[in-house]
């Protein structure tokens, strides 16, 4: 049985449509991200799900037990919930010290105090703030206060987390580190986690499943390597990796018992066969995909270096040709190229072919 369950749920703002009809079917002990641009609807369907917004239609169940239902307007309110939540504004109680607002839903729930004690310190442990317990939230940084955030949910053990960007304000350093623990505290709980982000590395590197989403509509719902290798359309495939993945305009040609795609002057020949007419398509391959030769090639599409980014692991060209900008990404760091000519093989299992029209993908 899926643990959060959404079926046709809707949200009007005024007469604004947010979210139209929905459904989404997230399966118990899975860590699911909702991924998309500011505006695509994530944050209201997270809050629909806490129970913060109340939807204008449709049908939400937790854990097999309907909290809403637009038929006969029922509603459980967010407390009634079982829920964890961490949200962009992280709703500390400033009158409460960080050890109070880290256990209040324990001594509310009336566990023992040696239980309280042991769940508060591993979870201060866990977020690094063990000397700052006794201090108010308004004295630490928002950074601080989000860990605090954090630490609430480690201690509460809910089966259900909800959170919305909740390593937003914390530096590159303790994000890596908080990402790390925010997917060990999910697995360790065998929690089901709904998780909201804009930032496509946290969705990759923390998802079991994730789904895009444009204006409030799911784009696709796969595992971040469906995602990242077989996006469902050219939205996708943009929206997700960093670089950005290459687009090209191209022309598909059937030639005897092949396909060859035509592109600035090269051919590639597909792998596979595709079933439609020829004609123009958009062809997209990702910056690591290209073979990168540094002498000239038959077929090669030719290109100059212009600016060398090295990242560390790994090295951003940005190149130019004739007719279009072109990003690769070498495995290796370099600071200089020495001739700044180098020749683009495209290699045809690394080519993804969309339709121009409806923007899906072709192959
Ligand atoms: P962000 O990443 O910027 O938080 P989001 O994907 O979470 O964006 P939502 O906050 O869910 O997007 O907003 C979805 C749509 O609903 C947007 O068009 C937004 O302007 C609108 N919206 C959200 N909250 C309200 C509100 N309280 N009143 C009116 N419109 C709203």
């Amino acid at each position: 049985m899926n643990e959060v369950s959404l079926k046709g749920i809707t949200k009007y703002y005024g007469s604004h449509l947010a979210i139209p009809p929905l459904d989404l079917e997230i399966p118990k002990g899975k860590f699911v991200t909702l991924l998309g641009p500011s505006g695509c609807g994530k944050t209201t369907t997270l809050r629909i799900i806490a129970g913060l917004e109340q939807p204008s239609g449709g049908e939400l169940t937790l854990a097999g037990k309907t909290v809403y239902s637009g038929r006969d307007s029922s509603f459980v309110p967010p407390e009634k919930r079982g829920l964890g939540f961490i949200f962009q504004s992280y709703a500390l109680w400033p009158n409460m010290k960080v050890d109070k607002n880290i256990t209040l839903a324990l001594h509310q729930a009336k566990r023992p105090k040696d239980e309280i004690d042991a769940r508060l310190a591993e979870a201060l442990k866990k977020v690094q703030l063990e000397q700052y317990g006794s201090r108010f939230p308004s004295e630490l940084s928002g950074g601080q206060q989000q860990r605090v955030a954090v630490a609430r949910l480690i201690a509460a053990r809910n089966s259900i987390l909800l959170m919305d960007e909740p390593l937003s304000n914390l530096d590159a350093v303790l994000r890596t580190e908080m990402r790390t623990e925010l997917k060990r505290l999910s697995r360790d709980l065998g929690a089901t986690t709904v998780y909201v982000t804009h930032d496509q590395v946290e969705a990759l590197t923390m998802s079991d499943i994730i789904v895009v989403m444009k204006d409030g509509v799911i784009q696709q719902i796969g595992s971040p390597y469906e995602i990242y290798h077989e996006p469902a359309n050219l939205f996708v495939a943009e929206f997700i990796g960093d670089p950005r993945i290459n687009v090209f305009d191209g022309i598909l040609e059937q030639r005897g018992d092949r396909s060859i795609l035509k592109l600035h002057g090269i051919e590639v020949v597909l792998e596979q066969v595709i079933a439609r007419e020829g004609g123009p398509v958009i062809c997209a391959i990702r910056p690591e995909h290209f073979n990168l030769h540094e002498a000239a090639m038959t077929n090669g599409l030719a290109a100059e270096v212009d600016v060398i980014q090295p990242t560390g692991s790994q090295t951003i060209l940005s190149l130019s040709t004739k007719e279009t900008p072109i990003t690769a990404l070498i495995p290796r760091f370099v600071e200089t190229w020495p001739n700044r000519k180098v020749w683009l093989e495209f290699v045809a299992r690394n080519m993804m072919v969309f339709d121009p029209k409806t923007g899906k993908l072709i192959t």
